[in-house]
């Protein structure tokens, strides 16, 4: 008892140096003034809470009865930190940015933020924990029996041993994991106990292995005589279950919330995966170092029926070796304790962000957003979560009778907690993994491995023997240990490989028949393709990370230097120049405004929130998004219009400049039809001239004749000459029109009377006077111009013997029509669109002008407001001159 008496007080003072060593790092951690707390070392010794009571007792055991079959346990997460580091780190990334908390919330919100599914995940770890917690409490009593010299003998001492033991580690974990609510569940003063604690324990083990190989054995090969002479040398490897434990233990290593809650969610800096990789294996090898020498002396040593769980402690103790014993008993406790407090840490996290709160919350819907009122429930969830955690420990840990090897709870545990793998692996690998099919190989798996190796696993009948030899309601393919007739395997190997193949399969199967909701896509895809959206693997504090999320988010969207000089101008603000301003509300309401202008304010509310707050997206949010994209989509639209508008404006200027190389054309043949027109007469007169300069001898009658060729040349120049004129000033448009009053018959009359004047031909011409009595208000002088020169045409043209022309008169409303009708044969119909055109002459016309006439005539009218048509088809040449009674100035 005296020794028991030492032994508690050694614990107790123990306990009090975790304590302080907690507290001070928690102190200095919130200071910041300990940098070796995010050390890359402390990381890696708080890993070894992988090695719990069951490594640092049980290998021992497991060593004496299955030979070098324990070093699967290392085996296992020894590949996963050296060949899957990439797969931890994109964990941990993810785990970064999505500001993860727990393997639940991991999963859940990789899945829509499903809570069901948190709950899950909480209740499989939980069912599966909770052995494990209470084969901790075992081996702690254990460890005390053995100093008291109970040696598991009196039910009452051991029992309360495990009570006390139960409630100190209870208030332990309560202390340090729930004295403060850090949104990223940091706990620094747990983690550097636990690497304190991570140093005891090895240290005590290699202790122990020292002197068992030197003090006792009397060195290496002495020992290596020994272990070939024992029975362990007789052992053989069985492949299945290697294989099976190997898998099962690196599963574990992943999906077990304490390693999460490790490995994760405290993890300080990506960049310490790279030293755990090499640093984590070493520890283990340490750790497993002396593990086969210590089995193999002490049942050599120990007599008969002493049980090898508890060699680490009881050989030291035989060999007089209170101290060494005293420090294996400390190194087994810290196994117990380390193990115990961060499990049920990481388990109450999950339990009351996933349980009590979500029922709270419904519960109390108006009370909700007292926000100093949550955080005193939250942390009266989590410290009644931990209670109750290790509550259920202890109470399994009297009910199963404590015999169960301390092996075989350790490896059904780690089959219960491997069912969450595939919908873990699967949600950070394939974006197709849906919120169903994680549900639904969930379920499978867990009840397969409930109902193939928890219960059966449990003992004390809890299932009857008959289930198990003959199936469940007698169907032999529901045997427990050979399900689907799968008999002959190893129960371990048997329960893993339905549970996690039949897991596995339903979870693929699901997924691919069932679509994810928008929300389950948008995770999804963050986190398949975490690099992609994150920022780099630097060490991070909660501010500056943030600061530097938004700086990276804002440069994406803002541009490199906008989003420089707006964090810039907003840390000079802050009073922080030199460095990247603290996200206060002000700053990110500037900051979403901002972003807003690019994005739209939805999306930029939804960012900055995922970033600073971890909150989540909620449908809403998503609505607004997508309503956002709808209007971006929309601008694209009308872009894409205004594109086809500026290419239909492209089309008409090549038309039209198309056009203006033809007018070109035409103006360079115009040109060329002058200057022929100008030569002809020129040509004559100059002959002509020459002649009657140099020949002296013409006859005066001859003289007159040429003279009088040259007047009429000259005549023609001038008349071709005022008509190009003419032409010319119309078509400009610099007419100056000069409006009178005036009749029609009046216009006729002066028009007939010019044009007939002189004329060598006798041309008839009708008209019906009373139809002509019509006041006009226009540029008479230019419309008795058009007259004279349809008339003279007729004269001109008209081949019939006795030429006549009826000039008929129409009134239609405000305008009017002039007809002029002649006798003759008229113009033929290919000739009658072309008539109008300049230089357009039907023949070689004896008595022929320039072909300018009709041209000038339609310039003219146009001018007046009217027209001048050819008329088909009416026995003769026929001319329609259309117009306004009154000019209408203003609309010209
Ligand atoms: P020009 O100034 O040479 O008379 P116009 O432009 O007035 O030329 O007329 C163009 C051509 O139209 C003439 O060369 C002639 O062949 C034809 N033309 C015009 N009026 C008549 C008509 N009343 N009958 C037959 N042909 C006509």
């Amino acid at each position: 008892m005296a020794t028991l008496n030492i032994l508690i007080i050694v614990c107790l003072a123990y306990v009090a140096l975790l304590f302080t060593v907690a507290f001070l790092a928690d102190r200095r951690a919130r200071r910041g003034s300990a940098p070796w707390l995010g050390s890359p070392l402390v990381y890696t010794l708080s890993l070894s809470i992988y090695c719990t009571a069951w490594t640092f007792y049980g290998a021992v055991g497991y060593a004496a009865s299955s030979g070098l079959e324990f070093v699967t346990i290392y085996i296992g997460p020894t590949l996963v930190i050296i060949g899957w580091w990439w797969g931890l780190r994109k964990l941990v990334r993810i785990g970064r940015s999505q500001r993860v908390t727990s393997i639940a919330d991991l999963i859940s919100s990789r899945y829509g933020k499903s809570n069901t599914l948190a709950v899950l995940v909480t209740i499989l770890a939980v069912i599966g924990i909770t052995p494990y917690i209470s084969l901790q409490l075992q081996s702690i009593t254990l460890s005390f029996g053995i100093f008291a010299g109970i040696d598991g003998g009196s039910r009452e001492v051991a029992g309360g041993i495990t009570f006390w033991v139960a409630a100190g580690l209870a208030v332990f974990a309560i202390l340090f994991g729930t004295r403060n609510l850090d949104v990223n569940e940091r706990h620094y003063g747990v983690v550097t106990a636990v690497a304190l604690e991570a140093v005891v324990k090895l240290v005590a083990l290699l202790a122990v292995g020292i002197f068992v190989v030197w003090g006792i054995s009397g060195g290496v090969g002495e020992t290596l005589a020994r272990i070939d002479a024992s029975e362990i040398g007789e052992w053989r490897m069985d492949g299945g279950r290697w294989t099976t434990i190997i898998f099962l233990s690196a599963a574990a290593f992943v999906c077990l919330p304490r390693m999460f809650q490790v490995m994760v969610v405290e993890n300080d800096d990506e960049r310490h995966l790279q030293t755990a990789a090499w640093a984590f294996p070493l520890y283990l090898l340490l750790m497993s170092l002396f593990v086969l020498p210590i089995a193999v002396v002490g049942l050599d040593l120990m007599p008969g029926g002493a049980n090898p769980d508890l060699f680490v402690l009881t050989v030291p103790l035989a060999e007089g070796r209170g101290g060494l014993a005293m420090l294996s008993f400390l190194g087994g406790f810290s196994s117990a304790t380390s193990m115990v407090i961060v499990a049920a840490m990481a388990l109450s996290t999950m339990v009351s962000n996933h349980v009590v709160m979500p029922i709270w919350f419904s519960l109390r819907r108006d009370g909700a957003s007292v926000s100093g009122d949550v955080r005193k429930i939250v942390l009266r969830a989590r410290r009644a979560a931990i209670a109750g955690i290790i509550a259920l420990g202890y109470f399994y840990f009297e009910l199963s009778g404590r015999g169960t090897a301390l092996a075989s709870i350790g490896l059904i545990s780690f089959a219960g907690i491997a069912q969450i793998l595939p919908a873990l692996v699967g949600g950070i690998f394939w974006r197709g993994a849906s919120r169903l099919g994680a549900m639904a190989g969930l379920v499978v798996g867990f009840l397969v491995w409930l109902y193939t190796a928890l219960l059966p696993g449990l003992g004390s009948g809890l299932v009857p023997a008959s289930v198990i030899s003959e199936g469940l309601f007698g169907l032999s393919w529901l045997r427990p240990y050979a399900l689907f007739g799968l008999a002959g395997l190893d129960p371990i190997v048997h329960s893993a490989l339905w549970s996690l193949a039949l897991n596995t399969a339903t979870f693929c199967i699901v997924s691919l028949f069932t679509f994810p909701s928008p929300l389950e896509r948008l995770q999804g895809a963050q986190f398949v393709n975490v690099f992609d959206h994150s920022a780099g693997p630097r060490g991070w504090t909660r501010s500056a990370a943030q600061s530097e999320d938004l700086m990276i988010m804002s440069q994406r969207i803002l541009g490199a230097s906008q989003a420089q000089a707006l964090f810039q101008r907003e840390a000079e603000r802050q009073g922080l120049p030199g460095h990247l301003p603290d996200p206060t509300p002000d700053f990110l309401s500037r900051l979403e405004r901002e972003l807003g202008g690019s994005v739209g304010a939805a999306t930029a509310h939804a960012m900055v929130g995922q970033i600073v707050g971890g909150s989540s997206v909620s449908v809403e949010d998503l609505m607004a998004v997508a309503n956002e994209s709808a209007q971006i989509l929309e601008y694209s639209n009308q872009l894409e219009a205004k594109s086809a508008e500026l290419a239909r404006t492209a089309r008409q200027l090549r038309e039209a400049n198309e056009k203006l190389t033809q007018i070109s054309l035409q103006k360079d043949g115009f040109l060329s039809q002058v200057s022929h027109e100008l030569r002809t007469p020129m040509t004559s007169i100059r002959a002509f001239s020459e002649i009657l300069r140099d020949d002296d001898m013409l006859e005066p009658a001859e003289k007159k004749r040429y003279a009088a060729i040259i007047l009429d040349e000259a005549l023609r120049l001038t008349r071709l000459l005022d008509d190009l004129l003419d032409l010319s000033v119309l078509e400009s448009g610099q007419v100056n029109l000069n409006l009178k009053q005036g009749s029609l018959s009046g216009v006729l009359d002066q028009a007939v009377a010019t044009a007939l004047t002189g004329a060598e031909r006798k041309l008839a011409v009708h008209r019906r006077k009373a139809d002509e009595q019509i006041p006009l208000h226009t540029d008479l002088d230019r419309l008795t111009q058009v007259f004279i020169n349809l008339i003279t045409n007729a004269q001109k043209y008209c081949d019939a013997p006795n030429p006549a022309l009826t000039i008929s008169v129409h009134r239609v409303g405000g305008a009017l029509t002039v007809d002029f009708l002649d006798n003759g044969s008229g113009i033929p119909a290919d000739a009658q669109s072309m008539v109008f055109e300049k230089f357009a002459r039907v023949a070689a016309e004896k008595a022929g002008g320039a072909g300018l006439g009709l041209s000038i005539c339609r310039e003219i009218m146009v001018r007046l407001g009217g027209d001048v048509t050819y008329l088909p088809d009416r026995g003769g040449g026929a001319f329609r001159v259309s117009l306004p009674m009154a000019l209408d100035v203003a609309a010209q």
